[in-house]
Parts: structure tokens; C-alpha cells; sequence
């Protein structure tokens, strides 16, 4: 049996945090000082990735695998980490969600060891902004990694933006038109309540409406049809085949229709961003649980998922992680 909650959404798409460490400071994820990283010890070693992806793949029903972090280039052996979960069976889609950083010396290798797809993070093309919205000076870095990874073969090259009110939010057409010449697919996403200082206010979130009035004064944006599990709410753009998508997770959730789950760095199994719990694999795990044990723990981990991540409700509480250490 899969991972079925008891709203009968069936789980079939893993993030898998490979640190909580970074190289950005990105203002809307952590402060510029980072954070408490975890203790080596307490992250899982590639062998217990590895025996925990074969555990979703093998015997619950997982399709699809996100590398992400914290910044997962960091870690070390990421190549060989993939080669290795690339020869799991069934075999799964594998992706990363990077900043892009350390993609154009990665990206070949990452590739021949058998990455499907790449999501980079970029939230402006401004040098300037780009130091002030990651407080580090690297915008062409990332731009070197994104197009290695079109020459890779890391295709469709997927960019992620976070539009942020009076610092980038003027950005949403240059970063439509720039993504569209260069091929690559833009989504838009909302800021989350998620960052470690706690400083998200609703009123500062760039809404989807905004993001797609601003784009239509430039474009002809239309919605597609089917938008099935996926977040993006995809809209094509100029009447095809360009497309962008604007992912509305506070404002017009998609929960109800979620296939995700997550693994921490150190083992946790989280069945939602906004889960105020998590169920711990590697305890078990390092006292010698067997596969059955291991997937029916985490089944139970994710059968008590919630209906929705309750930004609304009154009672909201933001999650003890934020989302650097859970896995974006
Ligand atoms: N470091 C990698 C990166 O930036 O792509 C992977 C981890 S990062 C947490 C994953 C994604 O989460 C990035 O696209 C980032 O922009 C996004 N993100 C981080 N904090 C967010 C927040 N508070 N709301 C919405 N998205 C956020
Ligand atoms: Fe690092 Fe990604 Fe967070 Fe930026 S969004 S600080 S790149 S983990």
C-alpha cells in the first residue's frame, strides 16, 4: 500500500533534503548571519538516503524525487548520490531545486549520473538586487548555471521566482521576457509564512492576482487547462508555446490536491511544509529496523496529514523549521 492520508490523498512525490546549510542568505528564508546548522551526526549519510529512498520507491509507491535543502549542491558526493538512486527500481524521476550557485560545474556530471530536471531559484536580474535580496554577489553565477544546464540536457530548465512588495515585485514582465528568450519556464511563487526570523506579514505577500495583472499588462496570459496535481497554475503566454506559471500556495491553496511528502536532512518524515510534527525514520533506522518497519512507519507519518496548511485559521502558527531546514 502507498501513502494515503485519511483525505484519500495519495502521497507520491518525495523532497529529499540533502542539508539545512547554505550559500545565499536569501532575505525571506534566513538571516544574514544563517542559522544553527544541524550536527553532522544527526544528518543521514548517503547509504541511510539512499536505503530510505528505496524504502518510498520499492514499497510505497513514491514516483518522483525532489533533491533539495538548504542548498543541496553543498553537500558532498551529490553526483555520486544520484548515480546511486538512479539505479533504484522502479527507477524514479529525479530532479534538484538549487540556487544555481554551483550548477555550471555540476551540471554535466549531474546529468550522466542520471538527474532528469533542474528548478533554479532566481528572483531578479539586477546585480545589485541580487546582492540585496541573497546578500551575497553571485547573480552570474547563477545565470552560468542555468545555461549549463540547458547544455546538459537538464531540459525543461524550470526558474523559480519569490516576488517580494518594493524590493522586486516591479520585476515580474523583465523576468517573463528574459525566461521566454532564453527558454527557460518562469513560476512565480507567493511568500510563505516559512522564514527562520518569522517575518512574513500577508499584506507584504505579492499575491498571484497582482503577479498576473502585472504580467498581462505586457503579455497575453491564458489560463491551461488541467492543472491536475501540479501547484503551478500554468498560463500560456502570447498564445503559445511560451508559458508561465503563477503558484498561489497561500492565496489559492492546492492542498486538497497534494501528492507531496518530505524527508529532512536528519531523517524526519514531514507530510506537509506547514506540518507542526514530523516522525523520525533515522532513529529506527540506526537501530536496525527492517524495510517493513520502516514503511509503515512511514505510512502512519503520513495518514494523519491535514487537510491544508491553515495560514487562515485563526490559531495559525508557523512551523518551528523554517523552510531551509525542512526542505523547499
Ligand atoms: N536553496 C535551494 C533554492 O533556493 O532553490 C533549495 C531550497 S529553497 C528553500 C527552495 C525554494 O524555496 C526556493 O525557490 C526559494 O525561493 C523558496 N523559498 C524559500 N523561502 C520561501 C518562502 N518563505 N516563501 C516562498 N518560497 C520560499
Ligand atoms: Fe538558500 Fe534557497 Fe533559502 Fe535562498 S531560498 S537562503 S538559496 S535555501
Amino acid at each position: 500500500m502507498g501513502l494515503v492520508d485519511i483525505f484519500g490523498r495519495i502521497a507520491t512525490d518525495l523532497r529529499v533534503s540533502l542539508t539545512d546549510r547554505c550559500n545565499l542568505r536569501c532575505t525571506y528564508c534566513m538571516p544574514a548571519d544563517g542559522l544553527p546548522w544541524l550536527p553532522g551526526p544527526q544528518l543521514l549519510t548517503d547509504d541511510e538516503v539512499v536505503r530510505l529512498v528505496r524504502v518510498a520507491v520499492e514499497r510505497l509507491g513514491v514516483t518522483d524525487v525532489r533533491l533539495t535543502g538548504g542548498e543541496p549542491t553543498l553537500r558532498p558526493g551529490l553526483v555520486d548520490l544520484v548515480a546511486r538512486l538512479a539505479e533504484l527500481q522502479p527507477r524514479p524521476r529525479l530532479a534538484l531545486t538549487t540556487n544555481g550557485l554551483r550548477l555550471a560545474g555540476l551540471a554535466s556530471g549531474l546529468r550522466a549520473a542520471g538527474l532528469d530536471r533542474v528548478n533554479v531559484s532566481l528572483d531578479t536580474l539586477d546585480a545589485a538586487r541580487f546582492v540585496a535580496l541573497t546578500r551575497r554577489d553571485r547573480l552570474a553565477d547563477v545565470l552560468a548555471g542555468l545555461q549549463a544546464a540547458v547544455a546538459a540536457g537538464l531540459t525543461p530548465v524550470k526558474v523559480n521566482s519569490v516576488l517580494l512588495r518594493g524590493v522586486n515585485d516591479d520585476e515580474a514582465t523583465a523576468l517573463l521576457r528574459w525566461a521566454l528568450d532564453a527558454g527557460y519556464e518562469l513560476r512565480f511563487i507567493e511568500q510563505m509564512p516559512l522564514d527562520a526570523q518569522h517575518g512574513w506579514r500577508r499584506a507584504d505577500m505579492v499575491r498571484a492576482d497582482e503577479i498576473l495583472a502585472a504580467l498581462s499588462t505586457q503579455f497575453t496570459v491564458r489560463p491551461r487547462p488541467g492543472r491536475g496535481t501540479a501547484p503551478a497554475e500554468l498560463f500560456e503566454v502570447d498564445g503559445g508555446p511560451g508559458q508561465v506559471g503563477v503558484i498561489g500556495s497561500v492565496s489559492a491553496p492546492f492542498c486538497a490536491a497534494c501528492d507531496r511528502v518530505r524527508l529532512t536532512a536528519d531523517g524526519q518524515v514531514r507530510n506537509c511544509l506547514f506540518a507542526r510534527e514530523e516522525s523520525d525514520l533515522r532513529t529506527p533506522l540506526r537501530a536496525g529496523a527492517d524495510d517493513d518497519e520502516l514503511a509503515r512507519r512511514w505510512r502512519a507519518a503520513v495518514r494523519g496529514k491535514h487537510a491544508g496548511h491553515g495560514i487562515d485559521a485563526p490559531g495559525f502558527r508557523q512551523p518551528d523549521r523554517p523552510m531551509s531546514a525542512i526542505g523547499g
